[in-house]
């Protein structure tokens, strides 16, 4: 004879797994006690089930990387070729002055996983690639763009633009900070705006202080938690731009270019 629906309520109850479960479930409700007064339970459970690829774990990415883990997002792709350098850390939060000379990625890895063990972590010691990084694009509800140079951010664009994925594009110049997120088919990309490579970029020089790229990256993270939360509208069509010493700013309406090599047929 099968139990009773009361019996099978009160075996399951009683069954370590259910027991697992629950413990699991008031600690993170703890953990996140304070933010869950502004995205809700839900908002919250749309963060955990939610992957995210932050390409680039510099002052602008690392910052953002680290806010989400914090937050409770589910999973984390992070790329970032190469080792960690002493000039990196004016601004690499996630970086450490004892590991210069060793990978950074996996110094990043640490660092997140100290902020937050939940978080599941694919890191790559990779530059993002056409070739390479479709399946990290493809596999994440939404990517911030944190790369430095434009080679790379625009094969980003493209792969984002075919995956039909949403990009968070924050960037920051000197004090200046802008901020818009891409969306494929409905707001402008990256080509459309920049066509072609800004003459005066420094890729591996240009002046950087690590309050004014961790704001950048903050930015971003909330970019992200805003699109998977649903909390708030993302700004999309927009881009917003300030100086960070004087609080100056402005809006710029942004339009699609008609003839855009990437995302004409889109
Ligand atoms: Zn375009």
């Amino acid at each position: 004879m099968p139990g009773t629906t009361e019996q099978n309520a009160v075996e399951k109850m009683e069954s370590p797994q259910y027991a697992e479960e629950n413990q699991q479930l008031v600690k993170e409700l703890f953990r996140y006690d304070r933010q869950l007064k502004l995205l809700g339970r839900e908002g919250q459970r749309k963060l955990k089930e939610a992957t995210v690829l932050v390409a680039g774990i510099g002052g602008l990415g690392g910052t953002a990387a680290l806010y989400l883990a914090a937050a409770g997002i589910g999973k984390l792709i992070l790329a970032h070729e190469g080792i960690i350098q002493l000039p990196d850390l004016n601004r690499q939060i996630l970086m450490d002055s004892a590991r210069v000379g060793e990978e950074r990625m996996a110094a990043a890895e640490e660092s997140l996983k100290r902020v937050n063990p939940e978080v599941i972590i694919e890191g790559h010691n990779a530059r993002i690639t056409l070739a390479e990084s479709g399946s990290w694009v493809r596999a994440a509800d939404i990517v911030i763009d944190a790369r430095y140079d434009f080679p790379e951010r625009y094969a980003l664009n493209h792969l984002c633009v075919t995956a039909g994925k949403p990009m968070v594009e924050a960037a920051m110049y000197g004090f200046e900070v802008s901020l818009t997120t891409i969306v494929p088919g409905a707001t402008p990309c990256l080509a459309c705006l920049y066509p072609e490579r800004p003459q005066e970029w420094e890729p591996l020089g240009f002046p950087v202080l690590g309050a004014t790229s961790g704001l950048a990256g903050c930015l971003a993270a909330l970019e992200a938690v805003k699109w998977i939360t649903g909390v708030g509208r993302p700004f999309i069509n927009v881009m917003h731009r300030f100086n960070t010493l004087n609080m100056s700013n402005y809006v710029v309406s942004l339009r699609s270019n008609p003839d855009c090599v990437c995302c004409k047929n889109v």
